[in-house]
Formats: C-alpha cells, sequence, structure tokens
C-alpha cells in the first residue's frame, strides 16, 4: 500500500472531529434500529481511522546513525508528539484496548535499538508520566502497561546477562556483505582490535560502513601485512565500556529512575518485579512475555486481559476491561486532544 506523508495528522483530526460531533451525525429520530445501526457505523469509522492512524506514529522517522528527524524543523520530535495525541484520542473516544497495537509497535525490537531508546523512548518516558498526570489518572492501565513494556524491552534486549551483551544492544553496520558480517561480528564480541586483511576497496568499504556507525567509537589505521595491506580497526574506550556488564547494568539502573521510584516500579511491573531484580543482579536475563493490559488494583483480579483478547471482544456498548471504560469516561470530557 502506498504511505502518503502527513497522513497521520489527518486521520486523528478525523476521528476527533467525527468523535466531538457524533451527537448531531446520530439522527434523532428514526427506528431504535435505524439508530443503533448508525452508532454502530460511526464506532466501525472511529476504529478504522485509529487503527490507520497507530502505525504511522513513526512515519517518515528513521532511528540511524546520522539520521536527523525530518520535523527537527518543527521542534520536538513527531514521533513523541503522535504517541501522546494517539493515547489522547484514545481516551477521548474510549478506545484503550487500541493501545495494545501501539505500546506492541513502540516497544518491538528495532534494528537499532540502543538510538531508538536514546531518540525515542526515554525522551518519552517523562512526557507519559506528566501527560498521565494531567489525565488525573495515576492508576490508568495504558500507562502501567506502556512502561511495563518498555522496561520489558530494555531488560531482555539492551541489559541481558553478565556473560554477553544482548544481540540488539549493539548498533550494527547494515549491510550483508560478507566483510560487514566480520564487522559486526567484531562489535559484538569483547575483543579490543581486528584487522582485515582484504583488498583496498573492500578496506575502504568496511571503514566507511564503520565510520557512519560509530564516528567517534573506533580508531582505523593501515598496516603493512607482508606484501599487502590490512586495515586494523580498533575500539576506543567508550565503545570498549559500553559493552561490559557494569556498563550495562549502570545504563539500567539510569533507564530505570526515568522510569519511575522504586515503589512505583514495583506497582508497574507487579508480578514481574522480583524477575527485574534478578536481571539486575545478573542472575537470571529477563524475558518479555505479550502485552497485558493492567487494571487498576482496585478493580479487582479479573481485570487483567490479554492482548489477544483486547482485539477481539471488544463490544460495541459494553466495557472492555474492568474498570477500563470506566477510567477512560472518567476523563475523557477533561482531556483537551489540541493540545501540544
Ligand atoms: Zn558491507
Amino acid at each position: 500500500m502506498v504511505q502518503f506523508p502527513h497522513m497521520f495528522d489527518f486521520w486523528v483530526a478525523l476521528a476527533e472531529g467525527l468523535w466531538k460531533k457524533k451527537d448531531s451525525l446520530i439522527p434523532s429520530g428514526g427506528t431504535p434500529e435505524e439508530q443503533s445501526h448508525s452508532i454502530a457505523i460511526l464506532h466501525h469509522i472511529l476504529d478504522r481511522l485509529i487503527v490507520t492512524a497507530v502505525p504511522e506514529y513513526d512515519h517518515g522517522i528513521d532511528y540511524e546513525p546520522n539520521v536527523t528527524y525530518i520535523s527537527a524543523s518543527f521542534g520536538l520530535p513527531r514521533d513523541q508528539d503522535r504517541i501522546l495525541k494517539l493515547l489522547d484520542l484514545m481516551a477521548l473516544t474510549h478506545r484503550v484496548e487500541h493501545s495494545v497495537q501501539l505500546i506492541t509497535l513502540v516497544s518491538r525490537p528495532h534494528k537499532y535499538l540502543p538510538l531508538k531508546y536514546k531518540s525515542l523512548i526515554i525522551p518519552l518516558i517523562p512526557r507519559l508520566n506528566a501527560r498521565y498526570k494531567q489525565y488525573h489518572a495515576t492508576d490508568f492501565p495504558i500507562l502501567d502497561t506502556f512502561l511495563r513494556m518498555l522496561v520489558g524491552r530494555y531488560l531482555q534486549d539492551l541489559l541481558g546477562s553478565p556473560s554477553k551483551p544482548p544481540e540488539a544492544s549493539v548498533n550494527k553496520v547494515d549491510c550483508r556483505c560478507e566483510d560487514c558480517r566480520r564487522s559486526n561480528w567484531f562489535l559484538q564480541s569483547d575483543a579490543v582490535t581486528e584487522a582485515f586483511e582484504v583488498a583496498q576497496g573492500r578496506r575502504s568499504h568496511i571503514e566507511k560502513e564503520l565510520r557512519n556507525l560509530l564516528p567517534s567509537g573506533l580508531t582505523f589505521t593501515t598496516i603493512p601485512r607482508g606484501r599487502r595491506y590490512a586495515l586494523q580497526v580498533t575500539k576506543g574506550q567508550e565503545t570498549l565500556e559500553a559493552g561490559k556488564w557494569n556498563t550495562r547494568v549502570q545504563k539500567a539502573h539510569t533507564f530505570l529512575a526515568t522510569v519511575g521510584t522504586p515503589d512505583e516500579l514495583a506497582r508497574i511491573m507487579g508480578e514481574r518485579y522480583p524477575d527485574v531484580q534478578a536481571a539486575l543482579a545478573g542472575t537470571k536475563p529477563y524475558e518479555m512475555g505479550d502485552p497485558v493490559l493492567i487494571a487498576p488494583p482496585s478493580e479487582g483480579a479479573e481485570g487483567a486481559i490479554s492482548s489477544a483478547e483486547a482485539t477481539t471482544s471488544r463490544a460495541q456498548t459494553g466495557p472492555v476491561v474492568a474498570g477500563v471504560k470506566r477510567k477512560a469516561e472518567d476523563y475523557g470530557d477533561i482531556i483537551d486532544v489540541s493540545s501540544d
């Protein structure tokens, strides 16, 4: 399917407009059957608009080395704004179950995961927290689900275990040639230096790809090898340190501190909190599960719902998740989607 730029804002504005005008869109005359048919159509359109807008949250944005945001000239990175806009829209139109789709996309594995965390996710978290304070909903289940997934992805794919950095924790050269595969193996390993004894064209290619990936993290020297030359690549101190367990644990603690206090973290992670502590202690690597909407504690044990249920079981009228729909209604009217 052809993706057009700038459609995201259109989908969101259309959904917001339909919702705000819903009373005048549904004819007051007619039989109850006709009325409920109109309501069903409106809800169907809203669902389609939101489901279409969600995957476009990062449309036009590349989390790649040396690529700047296309929206840099507009101030804030637009991917963060789009995520907050979608959450506002879901709360406004009582469609919190769609947030599972958004959460899954934002927290999915990525080729340059450390970069995505640095550019998008770490700056997003304080804004998510602030937004939910604005809703006066500290126990809003979407926020906890979102944070739980972002913490899980971090622990599983960036922290890993003391024995080896996780595959995703090292940004890699995006070329599948034999030489670049060897570069990537070197980046992932704890080796300090590697010599590529190949022809000049290949040496230039290796150097260009690595310089693009890590502009200041490596040094390059051409050394004689018998009657030929080799490209010797050496990791700088920072690159070496980044792969070490102690550095990874320290960074994980810093990340978790942006998510919340230890008490907040315990609430967010629920029964997985001991697993978080075990991962930080290096005794057991963290493994993510599927996204699960966490109901507020006061709503009882029946509140949790799996992502599969969330996408298949939503009725037009009834609450989707115990506690969730009511919460959305409580806060729906005070959310100003047009702010930012
Ligand atoms: Zn290559």
